[in-house]
């Protein structure tokens, strides 16, 4: 649903300026040092981007999820890592919160969420709790009017930049599985918390995971987001799905982004006396990198679409997120094939967006959990 189609041109345009004069010409300084300059950070607060989804009363733009989708597209079109340093707050970090939390909780962090004060990271994976999420094993123990917590998270993303951790733990222990998790907001200065060193990953130089350790981590019983116990999963889950169609719009853009890359460079490559783009071999790789990417994008905009409008769109969400996961993968595959061995060097960038684009078929569900998902869901419709 676009709420004011004006506002939303002016915000797309005011996105596709920044990307195209701001972020792409550093993707390169980015990928080498592994940082996002100051600037970046100051002119993506400006725009409105770390509080793009939280609600205008909490101080951010309150976009639907057709809106964030096309902002999504836009930001996909240079590195992720861009995205990845506002996407954990504006998506996973901060949602449970505005999903589930209480007033007082969305009041007490959403507008520092929002304006970019604070960065927001999820911590759910664990090093023996990974697709099993509902395995986890972090403790939570009640003691007085606090819990103490105990237990390492891996990967999470912007852990070393967090002012806040949306955190799951095992706080019933008398409850198997998913039922015994609640998500707590945690402070991230608190005392018992320490991050391991900083992963040194495939792709996405510039976003930075890490291990985090809680020993004795005291949270005070009031920030159990929502108030009530047992909940977190069902509120992790819940804002997994939802980050489904923002990763599937992200790949979207991406896939965009190399195909014109692409095409760009196959119109100017010349072997056998022509643009290689006049082979009919390299027009199919174009044409199934086109046809797949248009797929992607319709089912990202009918699944937000139909999100925006109260239907249940859980299956769809997966779809998205594995077919648009997967069509990315299948473009930055084409993508360096056309660029020959120019594609192979890191000078082109092609190489670096074939890295940096082979985590969205793993993190928030790898392509294995969504078709679980989505044959799981099909099963319970039809039984
Ligand atoms: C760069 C990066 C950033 C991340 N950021 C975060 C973050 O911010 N917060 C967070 O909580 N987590 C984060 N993660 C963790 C991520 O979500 C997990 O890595 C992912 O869910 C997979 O879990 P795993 O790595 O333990 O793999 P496993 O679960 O060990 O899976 C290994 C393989 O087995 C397959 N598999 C597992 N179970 C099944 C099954 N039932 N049926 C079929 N196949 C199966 C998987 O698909 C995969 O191919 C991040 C990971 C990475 C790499």
């Amino acid at each position: 649903m676009i709420r004011d189609q004006d506002t939303m041109t002016a915000l797309l345009d005011t996105v596709r300026r920044f990307v195209r004069d701001t972020l792409v010409p550093r993707e390169e300084w980015v990928a080498e040092h592994d940082q996002i300059p100051d600037d970046v950070v100051r002119q993506m607060k400006e725009i409105g981007l770390f509080g793009l989804t939280v609600p205008e009363q909490y101080g951010g733009l309150g976009v639907t999820m057709e809106e964030e989708a096309l902002v999504m597209i836009e930001m996909g079109k240079t590195s992720p890592a861009f995205r990845s340093l506002f996407g954990t707050t504006v998506g996973i970090g901060s949602q449970g919160i505005l999903m589930d939390g209480t007033e007082a909780q969305k009041r007490e962090w959403l507008p520092r969420l929002a304006s970019g004060e604070l960065i927001a990271s999820f911590a759910l994976t664990e090093p023996e709790a990974g697709s099993d999420a509902a395995s986890l094993t972090t403790r939570a123990v009640r003691d007085g009017d606090d819990y103490v917590i105990h237990g390492t998270k891996r990967y999470i993303t912007n852990a070393p930049h967090a002012g806040v951790f949306t955190l799951m733990a095992r706080s019933e222990p008398d409850q198997p599985g998913h039922k015994g998790v609640s998500a707590f907001i945690v402070d991230a200065c608190s005392p018992g918390i320490s991050l391991g060193k900083p992963d040194r990953k495939m792709g996405q130089r510039g976003a930075h995971t890490c291990d985090v350790v809680f020993d004795g981590c005291r949270v005070p019983a009031e920030n159990i987001i929502g108030g009530e116990p047992g909940r977190g999963f069902s509120t992790a889950m819940k804002v997994l799905e939802k980050g489904r169609i923002h990763i599937a719009a992200i790949c979207v853009g991406v896939a965009e982004r190399m195909l014109d890359d692409a095409l760009r460079y196959a119109m100017e490559r010349k072997q056998f006396g022509q643009a290689v783009a006049e082979f009919q071999l390299v027009q199919a790789m174009l044409a199934d990198c086109r046809t797949e990417i248009y797929a992607a994008r319709s089912m990202v905009m009918d699944a937000a679409r139909r999100r925006d409008l109260g239907e249940n769109v859980a299956t769809e969400a997966s779809c998205c997120k594995y077919y648009a996961s997967e069509m990315c993968g299948r473009v930055a595959d084409r993508a360096v094939q056309i660029h020959g061995g120019a594609g192979y060097m890191s000078e082109y960038g092609i190489e670096r967006f074939y890295r940096d684009v082979r985590l969205f078929r793993i993190y928030e569900g790898t392509s294995q959990i969504q078709q679980l998902v989505i044959a799981r869901n099909m099963m319970r419709e039809a039984g």
